[in-house]
């Protein structure tokens, strides 16, 4: 019997390319090497940890020599907190790559014709670009490789930062988030100096124990500044202290709430924020839409990127002002109303209640009257007579999440017919598998991405079909 090889390093490789996901791939005889944790440039040691006929995957484990367009990361935490996994590479690199995934994974999954790409549009701010970061507070700091082997060192520590991917009651503790512009550091420790001074116990995520727990930090561009503190006891005299010192030295903040959370999780959806102070939600804009947002509501997290994002959608949709306009997958109904003063009318989709609430706020917020909005499944929602009850499509725009569409709408779509379809993914692969399936009735006439999230792997893509004659 052939035994497996275990251990094999491949010395010395030079990484060619990226090779999506924010792995990276060189070719050793013939065959494609997939390495994690490493840039192209750079010449690196990779242990195989698995190996099949015309590729293998691996780590890199030794550097022989660090890529030319490497930098240094701005961020302290970074390779630790997990956040931004792409500061090593500026940013134009970032964008570069991002170009280059979205063009593979179309022509690779889509298998249909495809017009050029446009360049990607690149957010103008890498930084403080969250309209919303939540941060937790925990008593077990994440340590590094090296403080877990000096017997010194103890992970018991109050913390207040985030969560580590793979180790879920351990938060590393920030001192500076790059994330969201001040004073959303400035307020995290606040809250944490005034807990570790009053003695308060921070929460244990594994034993259900202690009391402050999460924080969510919201900051419009109006600068509004929304803040929910979350604590796990309904213990208002305790905690009313804390929120008194909130308000009295942050005069920026304009709503302050706390959610008393009993629950082992730590979604807020069945869970209702008290006001403490202002009127309980904050005010967004794009272009000269306002939408309300409030404690539980969903929005896009970077605003200016959303701006730029539906924009595209808006002239992809082509609209002349007499089109009946589909937004299937609609959340809080923000792409709708985006685009409504170019339509006829709006029709809306999307299966949590809460969300088409705010939608239907949203509209009525912006005197709008050609809106209406459907909560429900998709699948349900979407049947013939929904659309003859509505109206028949002039364009449905899509925005479903990362899973795609599922193939019953797929096919509704392509009995339906609209004349144009834009479809706004946040994962080209499972994007690129349904236009291959709309490609039964659709040409693929303009593709955009645009880059949501600088510094992570996250890529934002439009597409606009167009019904073949
Ligand atoms: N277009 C919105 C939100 C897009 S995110 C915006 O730009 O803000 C995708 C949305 O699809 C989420 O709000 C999610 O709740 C919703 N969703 C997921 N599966 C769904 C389904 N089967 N039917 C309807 N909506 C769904």
């Amino acid at each position: 019997m052939k035994r497996k090889k275990k251990n094999v390093v491949l010395p010395a490789i030079r990484v060619e390319d990226h090779a999506g996901e924010g792995r990276c791939l060189a070719r050793v005889d013939g065959k494609v090497i997939f390495i994690e944790d490493a840039v192209p440039g750079d010449l690196v040691d990779v242990r195989i940890s698995k190996s099949k006929k015309d590729w293998a995957e691996g780590k890199a484990i030794h550097f022989h020599e660090m890529s030319k367009d490497r930098v240094q990361p701005f961020c302290t935490h970074f390779g630790v907190c997990g956040g931004c996994q792409w500061q090593m590479l500026p940013y134009n690199k970032q964008l570069e790559y991002k170009q280059k995934q979205v063009f593979d994974v179309l022509h690779r999954i889509g298998r249909v014709p495809l017009p050029e790409i446009m360049p990607i549009v690149g957010a103008d701010n890498d930084r403080y670009y969250r309209n919303k970061i939540e941060y937790t507070f925990g008593n077990k700091r994440y340590l590094s490789a090296a403080e877990l082997n000096d017997p010194n060192v103890s992970s018991y520590s109050d913390v207040g930062g985030f969560h580590v991917r793979g180790f879920f009651d351990k938060v590393v503790d920030i001192d500076t988030c790059h994330l969201q512009a001040e004073p959303t550091n400035e307020i995290r420790k606040a809250v944490k100096k005034w807990a570790i001074d009053h003695q308060w116990p921070f929460y244990d995520i594994r034993m259900h124990t202690g009391f402050l727990r999460t924080m969510q930090v919201r900051l419009c561009r109006s600068g509004e500044l929304m803040v929910n503190v979350v604590v796990a006891e309904n213990k208002p005299d305790q905690l009313k202290p804390l929120l008194d010192h909130l308000v009295a030295n942050f005069p920026q903040i304009t709503t302050l709430l706390y959610t008393i959370n009993t629950k082992a999780n730590d979604s807020l959806y069945d869970l209702e924020p008290i006001v403490y102070h202002g009127k309980g939600y904050a005010m967004e804009t794009l272009e000269d839409f306002r939408f309300k947002i409030g404690p539980k509501s969903f929005f896009q997290t970077n605003t200016a990127q959303a701006e730029k994002l539906y924009q595209v959608t808006r002239d992809f949709a082509e609209l002349s002002g007499t089109e009946t306009v589909y937004d299937l997958y609609c959340g809080t109904g923000s792409i709708g109303i985006f685009v409504s003063k170019g339509a006829a009318k709006i029709i809306g989709v999307e299966t949590i209640k809460e969300a088409i609430d705010d939608a239907k706020e949203n509209a009525a917020l912006n005197e709008l009257t050609n809106t209406s909005f459907y909560a429900g499944d998709v699948i349900d929602i979407c049947d013939d007579a929904f659309f003859a009850l509505e109206g028949k499509p002039d364009v449905i725009i899509t925005d479903p999440p990362r899973a795609g569409m599922h193939e019953k709408l797929v096919q509704k779509l392509l009995d339906m017919e609209a004349p144009r379809i834009v479809y706004v993914s946040c994962n080209v692969a499972t994007q690129a598998r349904d236009l291959n399936l709309l490609g039964a009735k659709y040409e693929v006439t303009k593709i955009q991405p645009v880059d949501m999230f600088p510094h992570t792997l996250h890529i934002e893509n439009v597409a606009q079909l167009i019904l073949r004659k």
